[in-house]
């Protein structure tokens, strides 16, 4: 027989053994046509059967299980390969039932499988293992067989530990457990890292320089060699009809042991050339007679642990994926996909791993991150309609009283003020607890509007927190309130300035008493903190309304600690950072949300300029001329992630410099994030009292404090922030009338850097600068600290606004169908759904 049809003989041998289902080559047999035509025409085959052959191979997908019998007969005939007559019908064959999570089987299988540095193929020579074909088998078929084996572990579900695996003991459970692998549901969703594809089978006369491929051939011989520099080289040289190419190991002659001269191999690697010839360093291969799960495919590669191989994992994840994957129920209905292009989460889990083609990789991508969207938009928007359902106390005012707190301001509120403020008026006086989210640009008043809210509450009796992320700025909003609270005009102050308290980690023990006391008694009506507002043993007669500003920088326990502390009060979200569109449908979407989207009249928008290294100069003169006027200036420096303390020496060392070389007449101030808390805060104060001019910092200064007289932001390296946070630091100045400056200094002329700062001149926009900042970082940077619970995303990409809508839409047509989830078809879901989200970090938390 020649080379190549004793190559088909074995292809189709194995296709026999796979029941005629098209599974041999991954892809189907008719990825073979190509390469056989090479193959046959440089055998020298008779011209007129290659054609004929070809399009047989062609059409066998289409053909049905006898009939693809048939076709293989008929090639055997064409080719006169004799072996092939001899191959069962159809009928005859005993699909290669079946490796089951049986102990007996596991014990005798781990007694032999000693953990090797390269998984054997013992086990696949003579391929008992093709019992892993089982993946391809029906679902039906399966189950009666499970049910009729006494042994397997019928009841164990997709909890069920590892050790059930064929091929994993105790041993090798401890390992996958490093890699937080404790379950089969676990094995399943733990996706490959990436994949090679090396689903081109190509002939060996078609190899091109730098190809990744694959190819089938025979092995002509193999030996290894001690080189000049002492490395041992394993040689194996390989042929098809076609020509032949050597492979090539270093220091593995394990190798040796698995390779037979006469063996037909798939090999996959990538094609290089040495002195002309063709070869392949490191290929991978396996046995053709046997599943290609290593070589000639779509190869997933997945992370790694210490004593973990690859080729060991993607082994045994095969084997789980065989036969756990058709255990997994879809908890996604008929009607859901059927209305989409989804395909069902079997196929989705098994694609993910062993992907028969890039299509089909992509969609089940799109599968998984529509899980993971859709669950969450379920559970949010449960959460949301169950906070409509609590009661919450009902707060009115007259309209006369209302105008009055407005009309006692000193300024005119905007139309996005009003509105919002009208918003929180309706979700005071609806009997449930507001859940609002309020979202404005840096300098848009804020402030104010949270205060117009906490009044209403305040004026029938009730309390309310006020809890921002810095000492220095629950100081500034103490300051507003006591204006806003305790304002003399006659007759329009809610509260006596002993009522308004500010409770910080500055705050005195007795103070701390006197506040306590205050709190319980119901004397103190309006408490502004810090962190120590929940950490504290506070106590509140009756709070009422919690407002969290700049809601980002807590954490989602610190958020729930303080609704706890009253008895479902409304909750007010405060935000300077825009909230893109993808974020508030998803980790935002529990909130109603109101929009300022108008700055206060008279303000002049802030000028922004790229100064490049060598014209810093230039910006010292700026802060200069400034500074004669009376004003003051931000000088900032770069986190640099390596530490703090690189970071910390790049801002103290230039503040040393800019104050003895550049500004010896000024006052330089400087402040940094491995200061404590309460140093940072005296700083910031001196700095607002005009005890320095200037002052240096790293990125600590970017929470929203209100500092007037600042005129000029000058920010160095300025590469190396996110447009979100330059924008932030940018909303420290231009707080009063007068003209401001803001100043970019990149850190090289980095043309593309260079454009992507230049958003930051053409627009004062934070939602503009907010949508672009999230294209260009993601959602993890984007949000300054990673959202607890949205770790877990696997798959889902935040800023995928279309995959966002999708679940979005899915998410809330079955909410409003079956809120509660319990109709039949909704179990499965409705188990999903308290998997996504458990209760410890239930919906509840995440506001
Ligand atoms: P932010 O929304 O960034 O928290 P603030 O509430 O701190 O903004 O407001 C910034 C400044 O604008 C404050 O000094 C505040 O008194 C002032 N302010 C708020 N609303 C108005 C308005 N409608 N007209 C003029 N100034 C306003
Ligand atoms: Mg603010």
């Amino acid at each position: 027989m020649s080379l190549s049809s004793d190559k088909l003989y074995k292809i189709f041998k194995l296709e026999s053994e796979f029941g005629y289902e098209n599974k041999a080559v991954v892809g189907g047999l008719q990825k073979l046509a190509d390469s056989w035509v090479n193959e046959a025409r440089s055998e020298g085959i008779a011209e007129s059967l290659v054609p004929a052959i070809s399009s047989i191979l062609t059409h066998y997908p289409n053909l049905n299980i006898e009939e693809r019998w048939g076709a293989l007969q008929e090639i055997g005939d064409l080719l006169d390969i004799r072996a092939i007559s001899s191959l069962p019908k159809p009928d005859q064959t005993k699909p290669v039932e079946q490796y089951l999570p049986n102990k007996g089987n596991i014990q005798s299988k781990t007694a032999q499988n000693k953990p090797r540095p390269n998984e054997s193929f013992e086990t696949s020579r003579k391929s008992p293992e093709i019992a892993e074909q089982v993946i391809h088998t029906k679902v039906n078929k399966r189950t009666q067989e499970i049910s009729r084996n006494p042994i397997a572990d019928v009841n164990a579900g997709l909890n069920a530990p590892l050790t059930v695996i064929r091929g994993v003991g105790i041993k090798q459970a401890e390992h996958l457990h490093k890699l937080g692998l404790h379950s089969i549901e676990d094995m399943l969703y733990f996706f490959p890292r990436r994949y090679d594809d090396y689903s081109q089978l190509r002939t060996i006369s078609q190899l091109q320089y730098g190809q990744e491929v694959s190819i089938v051939a025979c092995v002509q011989s193999i030996n290894t060699f001690q080189s000049k520099r002492n490395r041992k080289i394993t040689e194996a040289v390989v042929s098809d009809a076609t020509g032949s190419i050597r492979l090539i190991w270093f220091n593995a002659d394990f190798h040796m042991r698995y390779l037979r001269k006469g063996m037909y191999l798939s090999i996959s690697g990538k094609t290089d050339f040495y002195l002309g010839r063709p070869i392949i360093y490191h290929p991978d291969y396996e046995p053709i007679d046997q599943q290609q799960l290593h070589t000639n495919r779509i190869v997933p590669v997945y992370p790694l642990t210490a004593l973990i191989t690859q080729r060991w994992l993607r082994r045994t994840m095969y084997n789980t994926i065989s036969f756990w994957s058709s255990r997994l129920e879809d908890f996604l209905t008929n009607e859901i996909l059927g209305k989409t292009d989804l395909p069902d989460l079997q196929t989705a889990i098994r694609q993910i791993h062993f992907p028969e083609s890039q299509e089909a990789l992509k969609s089940a991508r799109h599968r998984l991150a529509f899980d993971e969207i859709f669950l969450l938009q379920l559970g949010v928007i449960r959460q949301k309609s169950q906070w409509h359902a609590l009661e919450g106390t009902r707060y009115t005012v007259s309209d006369n009283w209302f105008d009055t707190q407005i009309n006692k301001l000193p300024y005119e509120l905007t139309n996005a003020q009003i509105h919002a403020i009208n918003d929180i008026r309706k979700d005071l006086a609806s009997g449930h607890p507001m859940n609002r989210l309020l979202q404005g640009d840096v300098g848009s008043g804020k402030t104010v509007i949270a205060g117009l809210g906490m009044a209403i509450v305040i004026q029938s009796g009730a309390q309310a927190a006020l809890m921002a992320p810095t000492g220095i700025l629950a100081e500034q909003h103490y300051q507003s309130m006591l204006n806003q609270f305790c304002n003399a005009v006659e007759d329009t102050a809610i509260l006596e300035p002993s009522q308004v308290r500010l409770l910080t980690g500055d705050t005195s023990t007795s103070d701390r008493q006197e506040i306590s006391e205050g709190l319980i008694n119901g004397w103190i009506k309006l408490l502004i903190g810090t962190h120590a507002l929940i950490e504290d043993p506070v106590i509140f007669q009756n709070l009422q309304m919690v407002v969290v500003d700049e809601q980002h920088r807590f954490g989602v326990k610190q958020r729930a600690a303080l609704r706890m502390k009253g008895n479902n009060p409304h909750l007010l979200v405060m935000t300077a950072t825009p909230i893109p569109r993808s974020l508030q449908l998803t980790i935002f979407g529990d909130l109603d949300v109101s929009l300022m989207d108008e700055m206060p009249a008279g303000r002049r928008p802030i000028e922004t300029q790229i100064f490049f290294p060598m014209e810093r100069e230039r910006a010292y003169s700026l802060i200069h001329s400034q500074v004669d006027s009376g004003f003051q200036a931000f000088i900032i420096y770069p986190l640099v992630e390596q530490g703090e303390n690189e970071e910390t020496k790049a801002a103290v060392e230039e503040q040393q410099r800019l104050q003895q070389e550049i500004f010896p007449e000024f006052k330089v101030g400087l402040m940094h994030g491995r200061m404590r808390a309460d140093e940072k805060d005296s700083i910031m104060k001196a700095f607002k009292n005009q005890e320095y001019d200037i002052l240096v910092s790293t990125s600590v200064v970017e929470v929203g404090i209100d500092i007037p007289n600042a005129t000029v932001m000058l920010i160095e390296a300025a590469n190396r922030f996110g447009l979100a946070q330059l924008h932030q630091f940018r909303g420290r100045v231009g707080r009063g009338t007068v003209q401001s400056f803001c100043i970019l200094i990149p850190e090289t002329e980095d043309a593309m850097e260079n454009e992507r700062l230049q958003v930051m001149t053409k627009t004062n926009d934070g939602f503009e600068l907010a949508e672009q900042d999230l294209l260009q970082r993601g959602p993890g940077d984007f949000l300054g600290t990673r959202q607890a619970g949205f770790a877990d995303l696997k798959m889902a990409n935040l800023s995928n606004i279309r995959l966002i809508e999708q679940g979005r839409h899915f998410a809330q047509e079955t909410f409003e169908k079956d809120p509660d989830l319990e109709s039949e078809q909704h179990k499965l879901l409705r188990q999903a759904l308290d998997h996504f989200w458990p209760a410890t970090e239930g919906v509840g938390d995440m506001s």
